[in-house]
């Protein structure tokens, strides 16, 4: 593996000088984008000796990178369409994920309960089916599999999930697939890319294209924090802009092709108490032909997702009122017991997928391969894609960028592990009991600290050693402690409250007042 000895500073400092570097310096690489896809391709190409600069115009994971379903997985629903290829490079992806960061790809047992012929259910109720699918998912996996399919009687199926509706209830089949935090897995990347040298910015837009003749030579972006402009240079520029990808394409073309077909998904967070689940449930989304995941998550459960066209604005979707209505009825129609109601609801979140176009399918049937494209002036454009297959996507877009470059090296991000894994003994357990001994702190906080951080948890414990206001919980009933503000602002470039309530944490979606109550504290901390 290929780690890095220490955390490197990472803050609004960092953040001046990396633009003061976009300014003067020339780039092998430029990309504009700090989602997953954006994030993926800096680490890339920076660990294959590249110079890179990467823009994000709002905070990194701003955009769909922080509102997907949660899962690192091969896609069992993209069997039904035949995508063997991208299932398997899925899945191989999601055993290099947990690998690199155990922390943010956790195995996560998934029940499907099937019911007698006629009932609703999330996939049929063929148990021949089912078992053939889960068989070749299986067989996907190969010998990077983490855990094979298996049957489980309706008594089992009810231990698993004690309030599922039982009327019916033939039994399940149990499978595997893993659960990780999103956002958090953006800044991982992004925070590897600077730690090698990528010259990172957030708050920072590409508001033109620099062309010499007819050739793209940089980007033009302000710096929405200083309210400056500067020309950043660079040979090659990635337009990792997601749902922005169009947008982007236009400032190199305005008679560019439109190629996106945003589609629209929303997830509910709901109390885990309520389902009292002990692995993710499918269920049936009522009145519709497609299921939502119910995901333990965080303490919480996630319920969704949904898949609808969209042409609102991209900034900010919204889950409509009718959306969660929807999501809400089916969780109370399958967990009848649990007696779910509007009630329960502690926060919801949309996300736009970037489906490529393609005329007259739903957009469920629309492939999630990603699709890369170049343009007349050398602007290598890069939409769709899956969180779970980041990191193939970047090597395809870096060895694109840099087929003309003889020194540039093979991709070596299967062996850069995230996080500062590589210090973590490998028995977490012993690692967590040992740090709360020896900083005298409760073993739960050590554990919430070891998952939202990874190997770098101990410079959380450090900071709180700095005061007993540090190791002051920021809400009762969250585990998160102040001193988790001071440390996105020093080591995650966290420029607002949003920044660390929304991404580098996720109190917003888990706190029923999303964080409001600490608004105001989180940003004095964070000015420390
Ligand atoms: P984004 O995350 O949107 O990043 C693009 C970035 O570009 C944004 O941050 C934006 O602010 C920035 N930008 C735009 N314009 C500019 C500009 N002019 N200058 C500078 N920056 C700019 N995948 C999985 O593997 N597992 C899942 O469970 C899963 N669930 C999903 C559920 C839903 C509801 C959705 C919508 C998607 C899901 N996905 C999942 C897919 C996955 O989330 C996306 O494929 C992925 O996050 C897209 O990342 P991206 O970096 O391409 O886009």
């Amino acid at each position: 593996m290929l780690g890095l000895p220490v955390i490197s500073e990472f803050s609004l400092g960092t953040r001046a000088a990396a633009l003061e570097r976009m300014g003067r310096e020339t780039f092998d690489l430029a990309v504009i984008g700090g989602g997953i896809t954006g994030a993926g391709i800096a680490l890339d190409a920076v660990s294959r000796g590249l110079s890179v600069a990467l823009i994000e115009k709002s905070d990194f994971a701003s955009g769909t990178s922080s509102r997907s379903s949660k899962l690192i997985h091969g896609g069992l629903r993209y069997l039904e369409h035949f995508e063997f290829s991208l299932v398997r490079e899925a899945l191989h992806e999601r055993a290099t994920l947990t690998r690199l960061a155990p922390h943010l790809s956790q195995p996560l047992a998934f029940l499907v309960p099937l019911y007698k012929a006629g009932m609703p259910s999330a996939l049929g109720n063929s148990r021949l089916k089912l078992s053939v699918g889960l068989w070749l998912y299986d067989l996907l996996a190969g010998r990077e599999n983490i855990g094979r399919h298996r049957w489980v009687s309706r008594e089992e199926a009810l231990r698993l999930a004690p309030r599922l509706e039982s009327r019916g209830l033939r039994g399940g089949f149990v499978y595997y697939d893993c659960l990780t935090n999103d956002s958090r897995l953006v800044i991982e990347v992004i925070k590897a890319a600077a730690a090698r040298g990528a010259a990172i910015a957030n708050y920072a837009v590409a508001r033109g294209v620099i062309k010499e003749g007819s050739s793209m030579s940089g980007i033009e972006l302000a710096d929405r924090l200083a309210g400056e402009t500067v020309s950043l240079r660079a040979k090659v520029v990635v337009n990792a802009a997601g749902v922005w990808s169009d947008e982007v394409s236009r400032l190199d073309n305005a008679a560019a092709p439109l190629r996106l077909r945003p589609s629209k998904g929303i997830h509910v967070v709901m109390p885990s108490d309520k389902f009292d689940n002990q692995t993710a449930v499918l269920i049936p989304s009522l009145g519709e032909k497609r299921f939502l995941f119910v995901i333990p998550w965080c303490g919480r459960t996630v319920v969704g997702t949904t898949d609808s066209d969209y042409l609102g604005e991209l900034d900010e979707p919204l889950a409509e009122q009718t959306e969660v209505a929807r999501v809400v009825a089916s969780a109370a129609s399958s967990f009848p017991e649990a007696e779910i109601s509007d009630e329960d609801v502690i926060s919801a979140f949309a996300g736009l997928r970037p489906l490529v176009s393609a005329n007259g399918e739903s957009t469920a049937e629309v492939s999630r391969k990603e699709e890369i494209f170049e343009s007349e002036s050398g602007l290598i454009t890069i939409i769709g894609g899956k969180l779970t297959t980041y990191r193939h996507m970047a090597e395809r877009v870096v060895d694109l960028a840099a087929r003309n470059n003889a020194k540039v090296r093979h991709s070596e991000t299967s062996r850069i592990p995230l996080a500062g894994v590589e210090r973590l003994s490998s028995s977490i357990e012993a690692e967590a009991s040992n740090a709360a001994a020896e900083f005298e702190v409760p073993l739960e906080l050590v554990t919430h600290l070891i998952s939202s951080y990874g190997g770098n948890f101990r410079a959380v414990l450090e900071i709180a050693g700095e005061s007993a206001e540090l190791r002051e919980r920021l809400i009762e009933g969250l585990p998160h402690i102040a001193a988790e503000a001071v440390y996105a602002a020093r080591y995650e470039m966290a420029a607002t409250a949003a920044d660390f309530l929304v991404r580098r944490t996720r109190i917003s979606l888990l706190a029923r007042d999303h964080g409001a109550s600490i608004e105001s504290r989180v940003t004095e901390l964070m000015q420390r």
